[in-house]
């Protein structure tokens, strides 16, 4: 098969993945891609933010891991990113994180949506039943749409994260997604199909065929993503990925380097 990029991958800086770098290239040489990204979880202006992502004392380490598996595989391309959690007020700490290294490109994730509640984390289940889930997808997508619009990301991050648990409201969400899908349309934005979700309760990719459907009515870009959290999830389900993308009218995914796009024809 015809392989993309895939530009969504951790490292054990983030207290819950396995293999570094280099691990997840060899991986990926073995699967025929000829590019990878890392996009580990960035840090946060307090350490003790949760424990799942880099201290902020570990971003030069995990920057030469990337650059170590660059100078072990010099024959394959593998990209400097950061997935970055969009919460509303951190936006002068994310333009900081982005001034310090030359980043190929921002993951905008929404994983808050309120000071102490990460939606996908399963410690948390039982703020989801707290919860009517059609106010949370409501808040999450104000999120997202503010992370599209925000000129801080090059891509959004698993577009219904909130469908994780299987908390799905009862309320049409469609209003929710083109309002979202509006946004990164107008901003330029894209967004990944990320194959985790496959792998999830939800058993489906991120963001739903029905979704994306809409994404590409607006005319919003693509990339993939695999967002593994050991080598083995490189490139996981990506046949499945690329071949939905192409049923649903997609010509082309964005290759980003240095925060600069191109479109590469999907085939
Ligand atoms: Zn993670
Ligand atoms: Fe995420
Ligand atoms: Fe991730
Ligand atoms: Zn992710």
């Amino acid at each position: 098969m015809n392989w993309t990029s895939d530009y969504h991958m951790h490292t054990p800086l983030c207290h819950h993945a396995v293999g570094d770098p280099t691990d997840y290239v060899a991986q990926a040489k073995a699967l025929g891609l000829s590019e990878i990204g890392m996009s580990d979880h960035s840090p946060m202006p307090r350490d003790d933010w949760d424990d799942w992502r880099m201290a902020q004392a570990d971003l030069v380490e995990y920057v030469a891991k990337v650059n170590a598996a660059r100078a072990a595989h010099p024959d394959f391309s593998v990209l400097l990113g950061l997935e970055v959690d969009f919460i509303p007020g951190l936006e002068g700490w994310i333009k900081d994180l982005a001034s310090r290294h030359d980043w190929d490109y921002f993951i905008g994730s929404v994983h808050y949506v309120s000071g102490h509640w990460d939606l996908d984390n399963p410690k948390k289940l039982s703020e989801w039943r707290k919860h009517d889930p059609f106010e949370v997808w409501s808040l999450y997508f104000q999120r997202l749409t503010q992370a599209a619009t925000s000129g801080l990301f090059e891509i959004i991050g698993h577009a219904d994260l909130c469908k994780k648990f299987c908390f799905y409201p009862r309320e049409d969400c469609t209003p929710l997604f083109n309002t979202f899908l509006q946004a990164a349309a107008d901003c330029d934005v894209a967004i990944e199909l990320n194959t985790a979700g496959l792998r999830k309760d939800c058993k489906e990719i991120y963001p739903s065929p029905a979704f994306l459907k809409l994404a590409r009515k607006h005319g919003v870009r693509i990339t993939f993503g695999s967002d593994a959290h050991a080598p083995s999830e490189v490139g996981a389900d990506f046949a499945y990925a690329i071949n939905l993308a192409r049923e649903i009218g997609f010509t082309h995914w964005c290759r980003f380097k240095g925060r600069e796009r191109q479109f590469v024809p999907l085939n």
